[in-house]
């Protein structure tokens, strides 16, 4: 039995000890909570049973920026179960637990507390998901005394250095380009002669439909929380009790095992139909045929890899249609390499970027969906019941919203990344600064994703149960999407006049009469005052 760890039959965390004993060891692996897998170079590193791996829980994480209580819960619930998997592999785990006596709730302090406790010859971490977390790296470097070894991140496909030299040989960053450029290295979707299968690189027109009506959708599995799980969510209620969303519906995988089941679940059940709705809204329906995969992808509990050879079987045994699974793969190996490739390329000054000066206020809805915008409500309450929102409801709801109405870029990242359950910083960075808010300066967008309720409109049915009208920008019963969409190219209209990409949509601006504009101004000055923004 290893010392301190694994002992008694308890069902979760009286199972875990930061006690491992006071014999040294060679080698201290520390686990980062987003990185739960042994199928990286770090573990190869240690010894199993005489070297130390270390995790630890720790309040500064689950409230540096305000966390959902669903997110914060499944971080807790994936460490302790893959902590209890190592223990039962034979690991020494040294576990700091959140309400342990002497936690002292920083990472920092907790790696220097074990460096100084273990005598370690060398600690050794997987690089990190964060600049803030690689930034405490760098210092344990440069003054923990210990040598600290930094290993790559062998769950994603592409390491940042591969991406800085590809992004070096190019004047802007296309993720059309990056993604084709992975589909050939990794022989994805090719025929032998190197063309794209089915002979386009993409069906993005084939997957822009709009339900005509209500969408069958086929229920996804959803973990049922064991006594780990329930132990974390009662310690979570108890120590967060402010904080955000509900935990009722939690159901989200804890455990490799789980999120390999959702795979299947997935694969088998709903990628046949997430093709060709993929941008598509319906009230009431948080899932339709999404995967609900990316939480435990980011979590490392599942690998890029394997989630998109299994979409290719699924294809190549024809129980899924070719504009499904590229779609799919696209948002595996396209945006998800890409999106981490420009958030470590940018360095760490690129989250706070805010290249268009937006300085509003994020309004008060965002934390209780309480609106009288429709597809707000129905946005930011489905955030609220299960810390999910499919891309499109981040991308051109909630963000849209954000955009056009001038919401200061770093208030909106950092509920991005408190709110949603697959939200950690290399991800939501990019996605919301870069992305949602074109605030990067054009880096991952070179035009931002900016529009009216028409938009909402044509993709959902969010509009027909509202106060607003999305054809109305002026008046009473203007929809503040429409207001605040024209309201956003007057007010940047100068800056935009030099993008040949906005010429089209300038043109529809040029169409306006002074008055109109006047209109629009006044209108959405009047609306700020009232949401909070101004
Ligand atoms: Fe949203 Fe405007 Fe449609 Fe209402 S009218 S649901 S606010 S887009």
């Amino acid at each position: 039995m290893t010392p301190g760890a694994a002992q008694g039959s308890g069902s979760g965390a009286e199972r875990l000890r930061a006690d491992v004993g006071r014999a040294a060891c060679e080698n201290l692996l520390l686990v980062f909570g987003d990185q739960l897998t042994t199928r990286v170079p770090a573990f190869d590193a240690i010894d199993v049973g005489r070297d130390v791996v270390m995790m630890a829980e720790v309040a500064e994480e689950a409230t540096h920026v305000a966390s959902h209580r669903q997110r914060t819960t499944l971080f807790l619930s994936a460490m302790r179960h893959f902590a209890l998997e190592l223990v039962e592999a034979g690991h020494r785990v040294r576990y700091v637990r959140l309400d342990d006596a002497h936690n002292t709730q920083s990472l920092d302090a907790e790696l220097r507390r074990a460096a100084e406790m273990l005598e370690p010859e060398r600690v050794h971490v997987t690089r990190p998901g964060e600049h803030r977390v690689m930034g405490m790296v760098e210092s344990w470097k440069s003054d923990l005394g210990v040598p600290v070894e930094v290993h790559e991140d062998t769950h994603f496909l592409v390491t940042p250095g591969e991406f800085e030299r590809w992004a070096s040989e190019r004047k802007s960053l296309v993720m059309e380009h990056f993604y084709r450029e992975r589909r050939r290295r990794q022989r994805v979707l090719l025929t032998k002669d190197g063309s794209p299968v089915g002979g386009s690189w993409n069906y993005d027109k084939e997957n822009r439909r709009a339900f005509k009506r209500a969408p069958e959708v086929r229920t996804p599995y959803m973990a049922r929380p064991d006594a780990v799980t329930r132990e974390v969510m009662a310690l979570v209620e108890r120590r967060f009790p402010d904080a955000p969303g509900r935990m009722e519906s939690f159901g989200w995988p804890v455990t490799r095992r789980e999120a390999r089941r959702a795979l299947r679940d997935f694969i088998e059940r709903r990628l046949p139909g997430f093709g060709a709705h993929q941008d598509a809204m319906w009230s009431g329906e948080p899932w339709l045929s999404h995967s609900r995969l990316s939480a435990a992808i980011n979590l490392h509990l599942l690998d890029p890899g394997e989630v998109v050879d299994a979409a290719i079987e699924a294809y190549e045994a024809g129980d899924a249609p070719l504009n499904s699974v590229e779609g799919f793969v696209r948002q595996i190996i396209g945006w998800r390499e890409f999106i981490r490739g420009v958030y470590w390329s940018e360095g760490p000054g690129y989250p706070e970027r805010n290249g268009l000066g937006h300085d509003g206020a994020l309004p008060e809805f965002y934390w209780t969906g309480r609106t009288e915008m429709s597809c707000m409500r129905d946005s930011v309450g489905q955030v609220l019941d299960h810390a999910y929102g499919h891309h499109i409801q981040r991308l051109m709801v909630t963000g849209n919203f954000a955009l056009i109405a001038g919401i200061d870029p770093g208030a909106v990242r950092d509920w991005y990344l408190g709110m949603y359950v697959d939200a950690v910083d290399w991800v939501t960075a990019p996605n919301t600064v870069g992305m949602a808010l074109h605030a990067d300066g054009g880096v991952v967008g070179t035009k931002p994703y900016a529009a009216s309720g028409k938009y909402i409109q044509r993709m959902s049915n969010a509009c027909g149960g509202c106060r607003y009208d999305p054809s109305q920008r002026t008046g009473e019963k203007a929809c503040p999407f429409s207001t605040f969409y024209w309201d956003f190219l007057l007010r940047h209209e100068r800056r935009f006049r030099s993008n040949p990409r906005m010429n089209l949509t300038l043109k529809n601006l040029d169409r306006l009469t002074d008055a109109e504009k006047r209109a629009i101004r006044e209108h959405a000055s009047t609306l700020r005052g009232r949401l909070g923004i101004a």
